[in-house]
């Protein structure tokens, strides 16, 4: 007699990181269906599934779950559940928490499934609006707060690939200033509230981007990709 044994699968799903729309059907279809969704924020998820019309039970997984949080995942898993994996904006691991987690269900089982569904990430669409020359750029995620800051600037200045990273409204001003100190000499962009009303994208050189924030402070908000790089 053979056994049939239910296969767990971990959906790895990316969300807006803005505008509501911006989510595949294939998305919605997943998160409708697991068996329960795992988000950073039982609010920003429960929103978006609130708004999508979507009846779905989210529970809370972030940068800190314990190990017995993951324990108890994985087990779900291996009993053959669908578990859905977002966080609050874009796309999982991509800065964002889930990382550890597939590490561990590809580690130690051999019985549930990862897939993706694939949709929005920063990184990309502030890249397809910077016309930046070139097919290739390096992703360097946050900007490190103390430790490393010199390095990381002396690394954007050198790189011969274009370079792109993430930076919050309250840090901005200051990694424009070391991008001018760094003397980076390429076009810098800055790409602002993706997706969302105020979506704009800033470019010139490290002293004019710097120059217009100081002028507009008001737009020293938002959520802020740079891009460092020669466009065509
Ligand atoms: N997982 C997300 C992704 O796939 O893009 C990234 C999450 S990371 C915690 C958040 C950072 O992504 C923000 O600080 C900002 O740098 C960037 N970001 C997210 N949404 C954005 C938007 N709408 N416009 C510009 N940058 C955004």
């Amino acid at each position: 007699m053979v056994l049939s044994m239910e296969t767990g699968v971990l959906s790895v799903v990316a969300t807006p990181i803005g505008n509501m729309e911006d989510i595949t059907l294939r998305a919605l279809r997943v998160l409708g269906d697991a068996d329960y969704v795992l988000c950073e924020d039982t609010r920003v998820t429960g929103k978006l599934l609130k708004h999508h019309g979507i009846e779905a039970t989210p529970k809370r997984y972030d940068a800190h779950a314990s190990v017995s949080v993951h324990e108890a995942i994985i087990e779900d898993l291996q009993g053959g559940k669908h578990i859905a994996l977002v966080s609050d904006a874009g796309t999982p691991g991509v800065s964002d928490p889930g990382v550890l987690l597939v590490a561990r269900v590809l580690h130690e089982t051999s019985d549930v499934r990862v897939e993706t569904i694939p949709g929005p990430s920063a990184v990309t669409a502030a890249f397809s609006i910077a016309g930046i020359s070139g097919n290739q750029f390096t992703f360097l995620g946050f900007v490190p707060h103390k430790k490393g800051r010199h390095t990381f600037f002396a690394r954007v200045a050198e790189s011969e690939l274009p370079v792109i990273f993430y930076e919050s409204p309250h840090r901005i001003m200051k990694t424009l200033q070391a991008l001018v100190d760094a003397d980076v000499g390429k076009t810098v962009s800055i790409a602002r509230e993706l997706t969302k009303l105020h979506e704009e994208v800033v470019q010139g050189s490290a002293a004019e981007v710097l120059a217009y924030f100081e002028a507009n402070s008001d737009k020293v908000r938002g959520e802020f990709v740079v891009l460092i790089g020669d466009t065509v």
